[in-house]
């Protein structure tokens, strides 16, 4: 028996390390077809997904109920908008996206997607609908065209190399020595940051979700890399609703609404502009962010630098 319980234990501990870094947590859902925090509801029905507005409506939510996380968050992303939300590390950024990929049930409020409370849809619709451009990818050791086409199980050639045109990384792997047939991975040939992102975003092309989710790495990536990723998130989220949880301030410019987001509040609200014009929170952590902007690491709790 202890045999048979080790290993589901030591997929229990990498399970809740891939819950906290969103990192491919659509591929370990899949492998791992089971979630012991939340079940689905009797009643449940598949999400009916139409332009997919999201709408957190007062949320509050804890880990540990006697240490509240989230103390009332309200906001709203209209379908095909882009809302941003910043602040200080454990302030509960994070938190927002596992509720919203339904890691953890809200203790009060509600999360809507289309008015649909999403504990009352199964879970499979609600993950099919939600795509996840992670910053740090894992490629699995396997062909390029794998890669891709697990976005879809299923996906012909043609449509592999569309998304992978519309990823901007079609050109690069026909470059590679055995194009599509390329082994990529830890164990064949690897791939640079942006060029593994690329790979993610045409999954999340051919994935076609109403709905895009981008929780960035604290870790501090250099200069060209964060361009090169900022472009690409912007190209793929152009139309779709997009929740993007950011440490740094550079990739929330053109976000439709910023939070703020501190102690499990909203703080302050706003587009870039006026936020900066209202001089509060988001006015001094931007001038902190403009002042350090000399070096490449990002001091614990400020957002990084440009
Ligand atoms: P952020 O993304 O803003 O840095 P998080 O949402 O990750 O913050 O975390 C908010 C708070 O919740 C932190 O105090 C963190 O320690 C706590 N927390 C995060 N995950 C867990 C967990 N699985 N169990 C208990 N506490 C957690
Ligand atoms: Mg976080």
């Amino acid at each position: 028996l202890l045999q048979l319980y080790q290993p589901l234990n030591f997929f229990g501990v990498v399970y809740r390390e891939i819950k906290q870094s969103l990192i491919d947590i659509e591929s370990m859902v899949t492998l791992l077809a089971v979630d012991r925090e939340v079940a689905d509801a009797p009643h449940a029905r598949p999400l009916a997904a139409g332009g997919a507005e999201l709408r957190f409506e007062n949320v509050e939510f804890g880990y540990d109920p006697r240490r509240p996380i989230l103390k009332g968050v309200s906001f709203t992303v209209p379908a095909g908008r882009t809302v941003a939300i910043v602040g200080p590390s454990g302030a509960g950024k994070s938190t927002i996206s596992r509720l919203l990929f339904r890691f953890y049930d809200v203790n009060g409020g509600r999360v809507l997607i289309d008015g649909q409370d999403i504990r009352d849809v199964t879970q499979a619709s609600l993950r099919g609908a939600i795509g996840i451009v992670p910053q740090d990818t894992v490629l699995f050791n396997d062909t390029v065209f794998y890669n891709i086409a697990y976005g879809r199980p299923g996906a012909s050639p043609a449509e592999v190399e569309r998304a992978a045109r519309l990823a901007h990384i079609h050109d690069f792997i026909m470059a590679l020595p055995d194009g599509y047939q390329t082994t990529v991975g830890e164990r064949g040939l690897k791939l640079s940051g942006g060029e593994k992102q690329r790979v993610a975003i045409a999954r999340t092309i051919l994935k076609d979700p109403a709905i895009l989710l981008f929780d960035e790495a604290t870790s501090a990536l250099d200069t060209h890399t964060e361009r090169e990723i900022q472009a690409n998130l912007r190209e793929v989220s152009r139309g779709r609703t997009t929740l993007v949880i950011a440490h740094r301030l550079s990739t929330v410019i053109d976000a439709d609404e910023i939070l703020v987001l501190e102690a499990g509040r909203v703080i302050e609200r706003g587009c870039h502009a006026d936020l900066l014009a209202a001089r509060g929170a988001y006015a001094a952590l931007w001038s902190r962010q403009q002042e350090s902007s000399q070096g490449p690491t990002p001091l614990p709790g400020v957002l990084a630098p440009t």
